[in-house]
């Protein structure tokens, strides 16, 4: 098995993919039929998933399914290039199909970087991030079939999987139960306290953020393979946790997540409002005492920050910030 690709049983492989600043982890599932959960961004398929997969005596058109957690670039970008090179079909929840249509149905999306950039005021990084897209993601490739909260997918050799609707990164994000094993794969549906040290974990819609992770505290899984490595108080960067950091994944998540929306309760209570990235800095100042908190030179704020502030303050006004 070459460097890089880490067996966590006899039918489960994860590929740690590099792409930008971050790291994307792609697993590799085997039973009759093969699943990649994600795809990564443009590259990471031919870079890192097809000699991954070598290692293993398989090859990219030995793939059946591409199963999305979500359909955010770093993970729906590669599946242009896995449409070109296999049979696979594609699987994505019905609400994260606008985003499954190449790199302009991001640049409009509600939880895109985009938009967290308008809102900070700064039209100049709308631009980096359209470069970024452009970069990172693939053509269209419309999805085979639609995922529903209870459905499952099943690969053959007892390797079954239940489709959980988990959203609030996304309206779409996804989970797959392997129950038998105890195996969650969770993508970017619960991120602690973030990816990046510093910053906020990353999610757009709160309130269904915060059902999620109290929904799925009660799956009993064993062991959770998240997308990325996401940042908790007692343990390190991994994306991977067992046992009972397994389960602690959820209920840390939804404390972060009411840590930071008691900072906005405050914050809206006690301040007249400038602007967002004002109103975020005043936020990040009530939530240093609880949480860690890394201010950007250029920005002023972490960028991941400025989505979990604004999807509180949304939760708690009812609209956006702009409306106001
Ligand atoms: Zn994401
Ligand atoms: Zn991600």
């Amino acid at each position: 098995m070459s460097e890089g690709v880490e067996q966590l049983h006899p039918q489960i492989y994860r590929i740690p993919a590099p792409f930008g600043n971050g790291v994307v982890e792609i697993y590799v599932l085997v039973g009759k039929q093969v699943a990649l959960i994600d795809s990564g961004v443009k590259d990471t398929v031919p870079r890192y998933v097809e000699p991954a997969l070598a290692t293993l005596n398989l090859k990219l058109s030995d793939v059946d399914w591409v199963l999305h957690t979500h359909a955010h670039p770093d993970h729906s970008g590669g599946d242009e290039y896995v449409k070109a090179n296999s049979q696979a079909k594609f699987a994505v929840h019905s609400a994260d199909v606008p985003t499954t249509k190449g790199p302009e149905s991001f640049m409009e999306s509600p939880h895109d970087i985009s938009q967290l950039v308008r809102l900070a005021g700064r039209p100049d990084l709308v631009a980096t991030r359209r470069q970024f897209l452009h970069a990172n993601v693939g053509a269209e490739v419309a999805p085979d079939r639609l995922l529903a909260d209870g459905d499952e997918v099943d690969l053959g050799r007892g390797l079954v999987l239940r489709v959980f609707h988990t959203p609030g990164h996304t309206p779409g994000a996804t989970s797959f139960y392997w129950e038998r094993e105890g195996f969650l794969f969770s993508g970017d549906s619960f991120q602690v306290r973030g990816s990046t040290p510093g910053w906020l974990p990353l999610y757009f819609y709160a309130g269904d953020y915060m059902r999620s992770a109290t929904r799925m505290a009660e799956v009993p899984a064993r062991t959770v393979c998240m997308a990325h490595g996401y940042n908790a108080g007692r343990w390190p960067n991994v994306p991977v946790r067992r046992g009972r950091g397994a389960g602690e994944v959820f209920r840390e998540s939804l404390q972060v997540s009411q840590t930071i929306d008691a900072a906005v309760a405050k914050v809206r209570a006690a301040s007249d409002k400038a602007d967002f990235l004002s109103f975020t800095k005043a936020v990040l100042a009530e939530v240093q005492y609880d949480l860690p908190v890394l201010l950007d030179r250029d920005l002023g704020v972490g960028l991941h920050s400025l989505a979990s502030v604004h999807a509180h303050y949304a939760l708690q006004t009812g609209h956006p910030w702009s409306t106001e």
